[in-house]
C-alpha cells in the first residue's frame, strides 16, 4: 500500500493535467451512506432503489406530488436530502482541496450531490449529478437557491414559466448539456485521472474513464482509490487500485507530495 501511495504521489507531481472523479464512497466517512457499498442504501433497502427509478417520472407526471415528497417528514427522500445538506467534509475532501491549491489537481468531477468538495475549499468542481443545495429549471436550465420555494404554493415556478425541481439529476433524467460538455472536455484533456469511491456503473458518468483511456496503449494514467475492486479494476481501465478508505489514503498522498516537493527545493 505504501508503495502505491508513493507511486501515485510521484505520478501526480509529474502530471501535466490531473483531474479527479469522485463518487458516493468519498462521503461515507462524512456519514452519508453510499448506494451500492456493503452498507449502502440500496444494498440494505431494495424498495428505496425502486422508488429512486420512479422519481423523475413523478416530477414529470405531478410536480406537486414530487415536491410534497421532497418536503416530507422522516423516511422520505426529502428528509434524506435535508440530512445531506447538513453534512461536513472529511479528511479526503480536504486533501483534494489541498492538491488543487498546490496546483496539481485541475478539476474535480463528482457524482455526489452533497456539495462537500466546495465546502472543503475546492473551487473547480463539476457536479455531474447536480446538488442538493440548489433548484434547477429543466426548461431553461437556470439554477437558484431555496428562496423560490413556498411550501403553501407548490410547485415552485421559474421566471421563464417552467416548473422547478431539485438540481439533483434523478435516474432516467438527462444530464444537463453544459455539464456533459465540460466533463467530457476535462476527461479528454487530462493525462492523469484519479478515481475515488465510485463503483463506476452509473452512465454516462462511467464513460469518462473510458474516454480518458480508450485503449491499453493510451498514455493517460488512471488510478483508483476504492474500498473494493470495481468494474474499472476488472476491465483493466485503471492502471492500479489503492484499496482502502479515501479519507485515509488521500491525506497520505497529499503528505507524500508535499514531502517530495520540499525535498526537491
Ligand atoms: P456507489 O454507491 O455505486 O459506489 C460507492 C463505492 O465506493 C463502492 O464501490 C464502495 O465500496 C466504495 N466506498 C464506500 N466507502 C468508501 C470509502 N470510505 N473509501 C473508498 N471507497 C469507498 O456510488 P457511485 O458510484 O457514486 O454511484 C451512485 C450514485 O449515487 C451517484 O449518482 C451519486 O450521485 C449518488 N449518491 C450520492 C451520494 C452523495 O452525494 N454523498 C450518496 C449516495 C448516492
Amino acid at each position: 500500500m505504501r508503495e502505491l501511495i508513493d507511486r501515485a504521489a510521484i505520478e501526480l507531481i509529474n502530471s501535466r493535467y490531473a483531474i479527479v472523479l469522485t463518487g458516493a464512497g468519498m462521503s461515507t466517512e462524512s456519514g452519508i451512506p453510499d448506494f451500492r457499498g456493503p452498507k449502502g442504501i440500496w444494498t440494505t433497502n431494495k424498495e428505496a432503489e425502486a422508488k429512486a427509478y420512479e422519481r423523475y417520472e413523478l416530477f414529470l407526471r405531478s410536480p406537486q406530488a414530487y415536491w410534497e415528497e421532497m418536503l416530507g417528514g422522516e423516511g422520505t427522500h426529502g428528509a434524506f436530502y435535508r440530512e445531506v445538506r447538513k453534512a461536513e467534509p472529511n479528511t479526503g475532501h480536504y486533501a483534494l482541496a489541498e492538491l488543487e491549491k498546490l496546483g496539481i489537481v485541475k478539476c474535480v468531477i463528482t457524482q455526489n450531490i452533497d456539495g462537500l468538495h466546495r465546502k472543503a475549499g475546492t473551487s473547480n468542481v463539476i457536479e455531474y449529478h447536480g446538488s442538493v443545495h440548489k433548484l434547477r429549471c429543466p426548461s431553461c436550465g437556470s439554477r437558484c437557491g431555496f428562496e423560490v420555494l413556498a411550501p403553501e404554493k407548490l410547485p415552485p415556478y421559474c421566471q421563464c414559466g417552467g416548473v422547478m425541481k431539485y438540481d439533483v439529476v434523478h435516474f432516467k433524467e438527462p444530464i444537463p448539456f453544459d455539464v456533459i460538455e465540460q466533463a467530457e472536455r476535462e476527461a479528454l484533456e487530462c493525462d492523469l485521472m484519479l478515481i475515488c469511491g465510485t463503483s463506476a456503473v452509473v452512465y454516462p458518468f462511467a464513460s469518462l474513464p473510458r474516454a480518458a483511456k480508450p485503449s491499453y496503449a493510451s498514455s493517460t494514467t488512471v488510478i483508483e482509490i476504492n474500498a473494493e475492486p470495481t468494474q474499472l479494476t476488472h476491465e483493466g481501465i485503471s492502471d492500479y487500485l489503492i484499496q482502502g478508505k479515501t479519507g485515509e489514503i488521500l491525506p497520505q498522498i497529499a503528505d507524500s507530495i508535499k514531502m517530495k516537493v520540499q525535498q526537491n527545493r
